[in-house]
């Protein structure tokens, strides 16, 4: 049993922040079991861990994110995505047929993700499968809750960075099989996106998907380029969204990065799925060009949650993602007038419980659920006195890694 104390806040729905002003979390084996402002005498006799007003939180989840692309960070910001791609992030990838090079990349990415309070993470690898291996197998012995995919590609992709189908299928077989009874660590099947993949490699990756009971992650409607592209490569195809519906490929979990300029067609179907839309907040504005209809896809109840997009965007913490993720909002509601902006309290709940429901019972504090947490410093001044709301919007605007001052993963502490 371990007791900590401190200022608690956890989402309970997206109108719904709960925050516990100087009071007891109570844990036992890993999971919340209740919050206290007095502590009850049964519990009196355990030690308290004081965090004084610091701030408890869940941990993050980031649901598109590229590790193999970590190096870049920061590189090529002022590209657009079709030359971004092909100029800096093939190339790049090219180089994890090097498991040497991989593993060093994947241990020091792991470890960052960490440092900015992610704990659950669906992640793109490469088309390799060992360097892909060493990162699930780095994710799974550290107990990450995550979905990892090896990458297929198949067409108009570079020389340096194509499969064969056949050969891309049987990769992915391999893969899966080998890490499909993984506790924290899954497998998912991973086509880069529709334009670089053929219908025959599609339509084989959802029967493996049926097998194998494994979901699908991809990029959906990510830019204007990407849109029309994998239409002229679906003729029939009236949407990106029906490529995959017609391929058979939209397995549970279906996650569909971007999802920037959706019709009404793509919203429809990835709804009748109940598949999770991700916004990349840095990603958007940086070469990609586009902002997500946050507000409209919310109000119309398409699971929302975000992502960093290591290396389209530049930087890892999701908490850094609500505060864009409103900013981009108001934007769009003032400048394009079909959207409204969001809310701070929205905001929170897509970064944490709604984003986490994808792992598991991760990203609140309500019984059951498992501590994953972070200790947050306190983010008030002396000018004036802050809210326990108003702390965590500062730190989600303002802070840094420094200010997440400790870590739970199941209610053992991390150091790193
Ligand atoms: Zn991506």
């Amino acid at each position: 049993m371990e007791i900590y104390y401190g200022n608690i806040a956890y989402s309970k729905s997206k109108t719904e922040l709960v925050c516990h002003k100087n009071s007891y979390i109570v844990v036992d084996n890993g999971k919340v079991i209740s919050i206290f402002d007095k502590l009850p005498v049964e519990y009196q006799k355990y030690q308290i861990i004081d965090y004084k007003d610091s701030i408890i939180i869940p941990a993050f989840s980031d649901l598109h994110v590229h590790a193999p692309q970590y190096p870049n960070r920061g590189i090529a910001m002022d590209e657009l995505l079709y030359d971004w791609l092909n100029k800096y992030t093939f190339p790049l990838e090219s180089k994890y047929k090097d498991p040497i090079f991989a593993k060093e990349v994947y241990e020091k990415f792991i470890e960052d993700l960490l440092r900015h309070g992610t704990m659950h993470a669906s992640i793109y690898a490469t088309i390799h499968n060992e360097a892909t291996d060493i990162l699930i197998n780095l994710l799974e012995e550290k107990g990450i809750r995550s979905f990892v995919g090896k990458v297929n590609m198949d067409k108009d992709s570079p020389d340096y960075l194509i499969e064969d189908t056949l050969e891309s299928i049987k990769n992915t077989e391999i893969f899966i099989k080998k890490h499909q009874n993984n506790l924290y660590a899954k497998p998912i099947i991973t086509p880069r996106f529709a334009p670089t993949c053929s219908f025959e490699l599609l339509k084989k990756l959802g029967e493996l998907g049926k097998k194998y009971n494994c979901g699908t992650q991809t990029h959906i409607v990510e830019s204007l380029w990407e849109r029309e592209e994998a239409k002229k490569c679906y003729p029939g195809c009236t949407s990106d969204m029906r490529i995959y519906e017609r391929a058979d490929l939209i397995n549970k979990p279906f996650i569909a990065g971007h999802f920037i300029f959706p019709s009404e067609e793509d919203i429809e179907i990835l709804k009748k799925y109940d598949g999770y839309a991700v916004q990349c907040p840095n990603a958007t504005v940086n070469v990609i060009a586009g902002i997500m209809r946050t507000g409209y896809l919310l109000d119309n109840d398409i699971n929302l949650s975000y992502g960093s997009d290591i290396s389209a965007g530049e930087y890892l913490g999701i908490y850094r993602g609500i505060s864009d993720s409103i900013r981009l909002s108001k934007i769009k509601s003032f400048y394009e007038n079909d959207d409204r902006s969001i809310t701070f309290k929205e905001a929170f709940y897509i970064a944490t419980k709604k984003s986490g429901e994808i792992f598991g019972n991760v990203g609140s504090f309500e019984e059951g659920y498992e501590f994953d947490a972070l200790v947050i410093n306190n983010m008030s001044d002396s000018f004036i006195d802050l809210s326990i709301e108003e702390m965590l919007e500062r730190f989600c605007y303002l802070g840094e890694t420094k200010d997440i001052t400790h870590r739970y993963l199941r209610g053992k502490e991390i150091i790193i």
